[in-house]
This record gives structure tokens, sequence and C-alpha cells, in this order.
């Protein structure tokens, strides 16, 4: 239960002034995107016409504190078939970047950064990769990108 004190009602203003987010009043809650996203079909928390609805309703930390604008793949099939040309992937990612800001960010964001510093990547090349690379004509990876690390710590960034 959330009372209309509650609202924060610049939340959708600011969402608004995004980069990838001034179509978002556009949106008249169709449902095209909820019913073509990937992700809401393996998780029902996920719906980006939910999402969209919050944010333009000023349930700022409703939206910022849970985890499912995480969850978007920004695969962009909910974007092509929006009748209204919103682009709800640029709006899940202003959303995570506000949420970062705010100091909430999910444990998965973490666990990423933990791998760039890795390997420089977000997911790790072994030795067999690499031979069916060459099998299929393709050059080698490195298994580890040293300078990613470099990067990242010289821009403090810490998981
Ligand atoms: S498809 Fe577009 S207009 Fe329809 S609910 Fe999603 S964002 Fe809104
Ligand atoms: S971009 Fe995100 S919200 Fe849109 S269909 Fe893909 S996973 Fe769903």
């Amino acid at each position: 239960m959330i009372t209309e004190r509650e609202l924060d009602k610049k939340f959708g203003l600011e969402v608004a002034d995004r980069y990838g987010g001034e179509a978002i009043r556009r949106c008249f809650s169709c449902g095209t995107c909820a019913a073509s996203c990937p992700v809401g079909r393996f998780d029902s928390r996920f719906n980006p016409r939910r999402t969209i609805r919050m944010v333009l309703l000023g349930m700022r930390d409703q939206v910022l504190k849970s985890d499912f604008v995480w969850l978007c793949a920004g695969c962009h099939t909910c974007s092509e078939r929006c009748p209204q040309g919103v682009h709800i992937p640029d709006i899940m990612t202003a959303l995570k970047n506000m949420a970062t800001e705010a100091g909430y960010t999910h444990p998965t964001l973490a666990k990423q950064i933990d791998l760039l510093k890795d390997f420089g990547r977000v997911f790790e090349v072994e030795e067999y990769d690499n031979k069916r690379r060459v099998k299929m004509g393709l050059p080698e990876l490195k298994l580890r990108c040293e300078e990613v690390k470099i990067i990242l710590d010289k821009l403090g960034v810490n998981s």
C-alpha cells in the first residue's frame, strides 16, 4: 500500500530529462512491451509496462530500490515494437544509473566489475574457446586484459 503523499511527482520528469527517457510520457500503457519481453517470460516480476507506469506515478523508491530494473537485457525487442516510440532499454539504463547514484546497486553489478578486473571482460575466455576460434579461422583472444584493470583502478571503480 502506498499513499499519494509518498509519491514523488518529479520522478517521471527526471527520467524524461535523461538520455533516452524523453519519450516516456508518450507511453499509453498498451502492454506491447510487456508481451514482447523475453525476460518477462522467465521472471514475472519484470514487466517494462509496469515499471514505466510506476515511474510516471512517482514511485521513486519502489523503482530504484527494486532489483527488477537490473533484469533488463537491453535486447530492444520492446522498443522495436512500441507504437509510441518509447526507448525502453534506455529508460532502464537511466533507472540503473539513477539507482546507482542513489546508492542502490545490484549485487550482479559488483560481480561484473570483479569479472572485468579479472579478465578484462564480463565473461571468461579459456584455452578451449581459443582452440575453437582458431578452427573457425578467428584470431585468438587474450585470456586476460590487464589494461582494463589498470583503467578501472585509475577511475577508482571498486566492486
Ligand atoms: S509498448 Fe510503448 S506505449 Fe505500450 S506500454 Fe510499452 S512503452 Fe508504453
Ligand atoms: S530491452 Fe529490456 S525491457 Fe525491452 S524486451 Fe529486452 S529485456 Fe525486455
